[in-house]
């Protein structure tokens, strides 16, 4: 079958500016369509970020019209490449909307940080998403191929399918390209007042509530799932909970009767970094035949780590989390003295809201030698906390895919999680059944309360101390999942061929 030519658009990729899992979707799919024969090219804003970043960076020459309302803005056009790859990234710049973020005086892509410490929205950021949407558009005819695929991330690039719709679809050289649009967090949609509908210069009949208008407000997510070819978010459990009221944010109703227009496609997994058998971080690296040998060593140099009994028998409960509400953390703070009761350690990396911090500070200084807390940003901790781990904990509240799961299975450290958006697709509970079956993977429950949390957790450990040829037997199959994004792309590779006819 012929390649599908495609050009993503976000407003961060990692390694050139990042602020969550977005980017790092949008930089490992394309490398991954790329490595299955699809010539794919990405776009995303030339922020200062990218300057820091030190990428090489090569001038194209290529200067765009952007019309915005009565003006055009003219923007040049910059080109880098997604490291190790032919991939090419273009860089919209404009200097004004794209380069004042500045971590070091509190100013990030989206946001800056006000004068009490709290983080407001830039005043501009509808302008700036319509102008780079809309030079995103004025982009294809310079890319060397005509894309099939427009495929567009989260409101920053929602009008993306719309002005192919509206404004460039009876242009030559648009009319065969399809539009995919991704939610990767519904809770953020980009919600303006109704005068953002003259810079986008679409004309005022729109602005009705079955396409650009949410209750008064120009929403740009809204107006990215109406307009494209077709929509998705990052799981498929995540896809049909954001149907209903409790997760979808407002948009329930409109989600709910896109039919099979809207799925859900799990991320990948970096296993490039997340690999137990070259992680530079672990005391003692291991594959699936050496994880029994291996790992307790890593267990050992964990609690030694952080200040813990080096006790063999201990099972040591790992979390890794930002510490925010979405997490699950109320949970784990209720459940934790009972897992003390049970004879666990429980070891916390993770970064976020206060209260949590003091919370998890007085539970650690009450339980020294039971409770290991770091506090802060550690990509090494994290990689040590997967390995030297018993069992992972992830009890969310909602998650749209999880990533921390993944990595937890491929490290044979067996998840407890929720049964909610990624996580209840990734995870195969160690029920009776499954556990014969030798398909369970890990721990899982439903409701979101401390009891079944803990409940699961007993459960888990009368595996690990009544029937450890049980609970090897999940480490096992834990390893051996694939959740690589060789694996996500073929997904979306077939989403786009349906959505093209292709
Ligand atoms: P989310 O994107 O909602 O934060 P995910 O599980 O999808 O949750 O991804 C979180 C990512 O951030 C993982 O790579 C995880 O290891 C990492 N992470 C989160 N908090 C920390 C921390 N305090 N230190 C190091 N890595 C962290």
């Amino acid at each position: 079958m012929a390649g599908l030519r495609v050009l993503l658009a976000a407003s961060e990729v990692a390694g050139f500016a990042k602020t969550g899992g977005l980017a790092d979707v949008a930089a490992a799919l394309p490398r991954a369509l790329a490595r299955r024969g699809h010539p794919t090219a990405v776009a995303m804003p030339y922020y200062s970020a990218v300057r820091r970043a030190g990428v090489p960076v090569e001038g194209t020459g290529i200067v765009l019209p952007v019309p915005m309302g009565t003006r055009v803005l003219a923007c040049r056009v910059h080109r880098s490449r997604l490291p190790g790859t032919d991939v090419p990234v273009y860089l919209i710049e404009h200097q004004p909307f794209f380069e004042r973020d500045d971590p070091a005086a509190g100013r990030g892509l989206y946001q800056q940080t006000m004068g009490g410490g709290y983080k407001s929205d830039y005043p501009d950021n509808a302008e700036r998403f319509v102008f780079f949407s809309r030079a995103v558009l004025e982009l294809v005819p310079h890319l060397g191929f005509t894309p099939d695929v427009l495929h567009a991330n989260d409101w920053q690039t929602g009008l993306v399918p719309v002005f192919l719709a509206e404004a460039y679809r009876a242009k030559g050289g648009y009319q065969k390209t399809r539009s995919v649009f991704t939610i990767h967090n519904i809770a953020y949609q980009g919600m303006f007042g109704r005068d953002v509908l003259g810079m986008t210069g679409l004309p005022g009949y729109l602005f009705n509530h079955a396409q650009l208008e949410f209750y008064g407000h120009f929403n740009f997510l809204k107006a990215g799932v109406v307009y494209a070819d077709a929509v998705n978010t990052v799981s498929p459990t995540y896809a049909r909970e954001i149907r209903t009221a409790a997760f979808g944010c407002g948009l329930e109703g409109l989600l709910g009767g896109l039919g099979g227009k809207l799925s859900g496609i799990v991320n990948g997994c970096d296993y490039d970094h997340w690999d137990p058998a070259r992680d530079r971080f672990l005391a003692a690296p291991y594959t699936a035949e050496t994880v029994f040998e291996n790992k307790p060593v890593c267990k050992a140099d964990l609690q030694r780590r952080f200040g813990l009994p080096e006790d063999p028998s201990a099972p040591v409960l790992g979390m890794i989390a930002r510490l925010v509400s979405q997490k699950g953390i109320d949970l784990v703070m209720s459940a934790a003295p009972g897992f003390l009761d049970l004879g666990c350690q429980v070891v916390v990396l993770g970064d976020g809201d206060r209260e949590f911090h003091d919370q998890l500070r007085a539970f650690r200084d009450k339980h020294p030698d039971r409770v290991g807390l770091h506090l802060g940003f550690d990509e090494g901790i994290a990689h040590r906390i997967e390995a030297g781990a018993d069992l992972f904990l992830m009890p969310s509240r909602y998650e749209p895919c999880g990533l921390n799961q993944l990595y937890s299975l491929r490290y044979g450290t067996p998840p407890v999680v929720r049964t909610t958006g990624g996580l209840a697709d990734t995870v195969v509970n160690a029920t009776e059944e499954n556990l014969a079956a030798g398909t369970a993977t890990g721990f899982a429950f439903g409701d979101y309360t401390a009891s079944a949390l803990y409940e699961t957790v007993r459960w888990a450990l009368t595996l690990y101390r009544e029937r450890p040829d049980d609970f090897r037997q999940v480490v096992l199959t834990a390893m051996a999942q694939d959740w690589s994004w060789d694996r996500s792309a073929a997904a979306y590779e077939a989403l786009y061929r349906k959505v093209t006819g292709a």
